[in-house]
């Protein structure tokens, strides 16, 4: 062990100074003792958005947390190299935070799935999952259940890693009765930007552990996690209904979200028939909904309101009970409210289905400009406005989200930044835009470009105007990112330099340009 671990060294100073050098590229796999070190792959400088294409000099394969601790320990113990590391879950980011131009991407897909699973006892005790930051949440949905337990938080796409979107929040229609998934984290074992294994917890190094949830992979790698779970229902009752007014659709979305008996609440805009019929693939309710959407000139948009209330079956609750007295104090278009039975498994993998459809006409790998904010409650429907003024609804391709969560379901002591509370409203809104741009349609680097400057646009004005703030975002300089932070930026550049001296990780994000 002693004459590999003195090999991979040799063999990592090697690798620094080929970074360094102006021939950068490793040609061949290079033989670094244990570490699975890898010459740059295609996968690893691209992402989701397919927007940003930077390559890196190396891949790392972890086998294990001591892999990434040996190659970080090495970096931030040399003074030679300006060299950057990034964690890479799924890549489904989009605008290449998980890449590393010039430097060493972490596969996290690489390290070994593993899984533990506690059941609580009858004395209050929790169950929970240990689970490696690569494992992708579908596969622990999958392991869980065979136990009839589950995760409580989720994001409404599966095939996402757990280190991934702990690194920003995770979201989606459950995050108004449990929280973000970073607020249902017991434990983290992280690599430091020092190259320290550090387990840490609200009680143990609470510091770190409040750092890199939604950290944006700034302060270190997350190579293990202890997730909260909860019994799984088997069933759960789906339901949509149709607004054609957004102050009825957001006054009913905001009645949703303060019923306990909700398990999930979120919302779409209806913007053109190929929404409709795209948001529909999953459904499997048949929807009588043929709106007139009006001309190119005179546009008419509705709006969708989706709940879901979960089915334990052994459990005495009437879900069609519950489901009726929460329909007649709702106050959809008349007779547009439609509910359908499916099992817990495929309705939170219901974008999947979105996914095969998408993939099987091409219109999965396209670019993705996405735009997702936080925005106050008090301006969500201006934020609509600002929207609408920046987008034609006929020629719209995606889909735009639109839901309310609880402030005080985030912990504030984590990275993660949401709307000052300015006022004493406790809910705020996540806006999702999520459009696609298909070369091949003809949006190309032009049209594309126009569309990214449109979303900055509406960024910038809902940031100055109505006090909004990105999620899953991008900043194009350090100045951007600080004013993100706005009065937290403090916290968050002491927390770099102290977990992440030499700021070698996350230079996908932008936020600190690496130490010379
Ligand atoms: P990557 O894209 O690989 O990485 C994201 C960032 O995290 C990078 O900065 C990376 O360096 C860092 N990182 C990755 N792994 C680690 C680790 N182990 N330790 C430390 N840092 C790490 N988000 C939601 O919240 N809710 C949703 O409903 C939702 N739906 C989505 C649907 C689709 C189709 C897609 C493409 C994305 C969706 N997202 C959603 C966004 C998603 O949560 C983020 O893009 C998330 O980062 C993706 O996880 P990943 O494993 O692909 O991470």
């Amino acid at each position: 062990m002693e004459v590999a671990m003195v090999s991979t060294r040799a063999s990592l100073l090697i690798l620094i100074l080929s970074l360094c050098s102006p021939y950068k590229f490793i040609q061949s796999p290079m033989d670094f003792g244990p570490l699975n070190l890898l010459p740059t792959t295609t996968t690893a400088s691209s992402d989701f958005g397919r927007i940003v294409f930077h390559s890196p000099a190396a891949v790392l394969r972890p086998q294990s947390s001591g892999d990434i601790s040996m190659l970080l320990s090495f970096l931030s113990g040399s003074s030679l190299s300006k060299v950057t590391v990034a964690a890479r879950g799924a890549g489904h980011s989009i605008h290449g935070q998980a890449q590393a131009l010039d430097g060493i991407v972490v596969e996290m897909r690489a390290l070994p799935a593993e899984m533990e699973f506690h059941r609580g006892g009858e004395e209050g005790q929790v169950s929970y999952a240990d689970v490696s930051g690569g494992v992708m949440w579908i596969e622990l949905l999958e392991q869980s259940l065979k136990l009839g337990l589950a995760p409580r938080s989720w994001t409404d796409y599966l095939y996402l890693t757990v280190g991934g979107t702990l690194s920003n929040a995770g979201i989606s229609g459950q995050t108004f009765k449990h929280g973000p998934q970073i607020s249902n984290v017991l434990q983290l074992e992280v690599v430091t930007g020092r190259g320290e294994i550090v387990k840490c917890s609200p009680s143990k190094d609470a510091d770190l552990f409040n750092a890199v949830l939604g950290g944006l992979g700034q302060f270190g790698i997350i190579t293990r996690a202890r997730i909260l779970l909860q019994e799984a229902p088997q069933k759960v009752t789906w339901v949509r209904a149709f607004y054609d007014d957004f102050s009825i659709f957001t006054r009913d979305q905001e009645l949703l979200v303060s019923i306990p008996d909700l398990d999930y609440v979120e919302g779409f805009i209806v913007l053109n028939e190929q929404s409709l019929h795209s948001s529909s693939i999953a459904f499997p309710a048949s929807v009588d909904f043929n709106p007139d959407f009006g001309t190119k000139n005179s546009p008419k948009i509705y709006y969708c309101i989706e709940f879901a209330v979960h089915d334990y079956q052994h459990k005495n609750t009437n879900v069609h009970h519950v489901v009726e007295v929460i329909s007649r104090q709702m106050s959809h278009m008349v007779s547009q409210l439609y509910s359908v039975e499916v099992s817990y498994f495929d309705f939170l993998n219901r974008v999947r289905m979105e996914e095969m459809s998408l993939r099987s006409v091409g219109l999965w790998e396209v670019h993705h400009p996405w735009l997702n904010m936080f925005v106050p409650k008090a301006g969500v429907a201006d934020f609509r406005d600002l929207l609408m003024d920046n987008i034609s609804p006929d020629s719209f391709e995606g889909l735009i989200l639109i839901y309310p969560l609880l402030r005080d379901k985030w912990d504030t002591n984590t990275s993660v930044v949401i709307p000052d509370s300015g006022s004493t409203d406790r809910v705020m809104y996540v806006v999702g835009i999520l459009r696609s741009a298909n070369p091949e349609d003809g949006c190309s680097h032009h049209c594309l470009q126009e569309l990214l400057r449109r979303h900055r646009r509406i960024a910038d004005a809902a940031g100055a105007r109505l006090g909004a703030k990105q999620y899953l975002g991008h900043h194009p300089t350090p100045a951007g990112w600080h004013q993100h932070f706005g009065r937290r930026w403090e916290q968050f550049a002491e927390r770099k330099a102290r977990f992440d001296p030499l700021r070698i990780l996350g230079p996908g994000q932008g936020i600190f340009p690496r130490t010379p």
